[in-house]
């Protein structure tokens, strides 16, 4: 732990347990999405954005980002503390999960000092709200395929073409947007150029997609003569790729720099047990058939030992033999777990696990068929579980790679 003042630090981490401790509001009255994917209604909207606002004015995010842009320039280890309070306290999700979380480390890692002075602050106050365009209908894991056509014109680009699964794309004040500036290129990527585009602008229309769980969250967003200022560029043409590729090292969380707090509801494993003895299969508790009671001991072993894998990752002299291992596996392993635990749990409930939200029969207000539905965006979105094992394959095996 470097220089960090220990005393501090403490002192930090008990001030933020007492502040969540105080300031979670689990239930508004409505309900919440489960993580930054599914933020479908005005009032969701509204009440994440205030609570972000509010974390943020406390002091609570943003807390290792350099004070001259907006953060508290401290140590790593203080956000992680305020991130660990907010887990215990069971705190909503931060609302600007593409702002806070890629575009933002973007910025302070390959920004110019002023794109950092323009957009950092928004972002953590929520103000400004980011959404990020790179899949388009034909163009998703062949994400270098990308075909939106930005177009130079003086001293503006003109955008024509559409993107779609824009996470928050009807409220997104900017989109960090890959665009293809050259069809002539000798390659596919050397075409693409990186925007930080507005998204308030003529000629831009969202258009809500409803997911399997009802919800609403993202959109195909459609790109008509849009014209942004040139000075929107991020880089030179022809470096969309280079920087897409370190977007979504932040997105994937293959690299730290990320503002802290969580924009996924965390569930923890060990609620399940509770489940195991509420739950009832053929009048008993779930809890006292055998072949549930070996599974599900199987689950806290796995759950315990991704912990261990993730605490171990940030041990450098640990990762030697293999340094990228743990960081190009961190998204498959948790979100495939996640995907697997709530499925588990819909399993223990038996029958009952087919009452939805609203039924008053469902187990948990039906919170483990929801979250089960929505595991498989974060298995999706930043990359497939099949696109992350090809990378793994690629980059840590060593593999040929897939034709
Ligand atoms: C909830 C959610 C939110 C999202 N938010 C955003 C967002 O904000 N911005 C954004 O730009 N995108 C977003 N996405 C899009 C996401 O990045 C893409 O859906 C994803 O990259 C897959 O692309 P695709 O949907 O076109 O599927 P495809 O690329 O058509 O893939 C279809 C299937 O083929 C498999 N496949 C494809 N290529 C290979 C290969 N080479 N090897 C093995 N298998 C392969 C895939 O794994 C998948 O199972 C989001 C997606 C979801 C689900």
């Amino acid at each position: 732990m470097g220089d960090v003042n220990i005393k501090e630090l403490e002192e930090f981490a008990a001030d933020a347990d007492a502040w969540f401790q105080e300031n979670v509001v689990t239930d508004p009255g409505f309900m919440l999405p489960l993580t930054f994917m599914e933020v479908g209604t005005d009032q969701q909207f509204e009440f994440l954005r205030d609570w972000q606002r509010k974390v943020y004015e406390a002091g609570y995010l943003g807390a290792a980002w350099p004070k001259e842009y907006g953060g508290g320039g401290l140590d790593q280890e203080f956000q992680d503390a305020a991130t660990n309070a907010m887990r215990r306290h069971h705190s909503p999700i931060m609302l600007n999960a593409i702002g806070l979380n890629w575009a933002g480390p973007l910025l302070l890692n390959m920004g110019t000092d002023e794109d950092r002075q323009k957009y950092i602050k928004g972002i953590l106050t929520a103000d400004d709200i980011w959404c990020q365009g790179f899949s388009e209908p034909e163009n998703g894991s062949d994400l270098g395929n990308a075909q939106l056509k930005a177009v130079r014109d003086g001293d503006e680009y003109v955008l024509n073409g559409s993107k779609i699964w824009t996470t928050q794309g009807n409220f997104g004040k900017y989109m960090i947007l890959l665009a293809r500036t050259n069809f002539d290129a000798p390659n596919k990527y050397a075409g693409l150029s990186f925007f930080l585009a507005p998204m308030m602008v003529d000629g831009v229309e969202t258009v809500p997609i409803r997911k399997l769980t009802g919800e609403y969250g993202f959109t195909q967003t459609f790109f008509t003569d849009v014209r942004i200022p040139a000075s929107c560029l991020m880089g030179e043409e022809g470096q969309g790729w280079l920087i897409a590729m370190r977007t979504l090292e932040y997105e994937r969380g293959a690299r730290a720099g990320q503002a802290g707090g969580y924009v996924m509801t965390e569930f923890d494993a060990f609620q399940i047990v509770d489940v195991a003895r509420h739950a009832l299969r053929g009048g008993t508790p779930a809890i006292e058939d055998p072949v549930m009671r070996d599974k599900l001991v199987e689950f806290l072993i796995e759950a315990q030992s991704l912990k261990l894998c993730n605490e171990r990752g940030a041990i450098a002299p640990l990762n030697q033999d293999r340094p990228m291992a743990l960081a190009l596996s961190n998204k498959l392993m948790f979100t495939e777990f996640a995907r697997r635990l709530n499925e588990f749990a819909i399993t223990l409930t038996g029958a009952a696990g087919g009452y939805y939200v609203g039924d008053e029969n469902a187990v948990d207000q039906g919170l483990w068929t929801r979250g089960y539905l929505n595991a498989f965006s974060a298995t999706i979105g930043g990359g497939t579980s099949q696109i992350q094992r090809n990378i793994i394959g690629d980059h840590v095996l060593g593999l040929p790679k897939s034709k």
